[in-house]
């Protein structure tokens, strides 16, 4: 059976862009851990950290990466279930991972022109290209350390596609 492949990253890298281009290439399922979680708890994400707090909702991340986990599937990820070191070693023993990589000053570019109701406000209220410096530098270990492979985010999506298909060996399936 075609294992799942996992796509990490940080906000902004082409997740769900890719993921979705990606499972069309392939003739796979797509899907979506941030989605899935506030589906099964018709909450945003917001509400549940007020709620549960942050460790409620990691629990609750954790509970849908395995979810969603079935075979032919591609599965973007929120950009913090590296944090979890389980969750790395579940990604890494299930299926294939992927990191999209880019620098933070194009992912702050890229969320900066999505439409206004994409966007979500910064945690502390400072310029998103700081943030999202920061959260690089803590999370990039992780990342990489979760990965079997790291695409460069920077290119067309349909490059990016390409490139992990060639990094799989694998073929379009029509
Ligand atoms: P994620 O799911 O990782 O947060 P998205 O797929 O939602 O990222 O992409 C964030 C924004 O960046 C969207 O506006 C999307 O159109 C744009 N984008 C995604 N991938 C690329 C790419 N390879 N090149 C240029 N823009 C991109
Ligand atoms: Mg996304």
């Amino acid at each position: 059976m075609s294992r799942p492949i996992y796509l990490i990253g940080a906000r902004g890298c082409g997740k769900t862009t890719v993921g979705e281009a990606l499972a069309r290439a392939l003739g796979y399922t797509f899907c979506d851990t941030d989605h899935h979680l506030q589906r099964s708890t018709q909450r945003s994400v917001a509400q549940i950290v007020a709620e549960e707090g942050w460790d409620g909702f990691r629990a609750r991340e954790t509970e849908s990466l395995r979810a969603v986990t079935a075979p032919a599937t591609v599965i973007a990820t929120g950009g913090g279930m590296v944090l979890a070191e389980p969750n790395r070693r579940f990604m890494r023993e299930h299926g294939q991972v992927i990191w999209l990589s880019a620098p933070s000053h194009i992912l702050a570019q890229r969320l900066e022109s999505q439409p206004e109701a994409a966007q979500r406000p910064t945690l502390t209220g400072r310029p998103i290209a700081e943030e999202m410096d920061d959260i690089l530098r803590e999370r990039a270990h992780l990342y990489r350390d979760a990965a079997h492979h790291e695409i460069n985010a920077m290119q067309t999506p349909d490059c990016v596609v390409d490139q992990i298909m060639q990094s799989l060996s694998l073929a379009r399936a029509s």
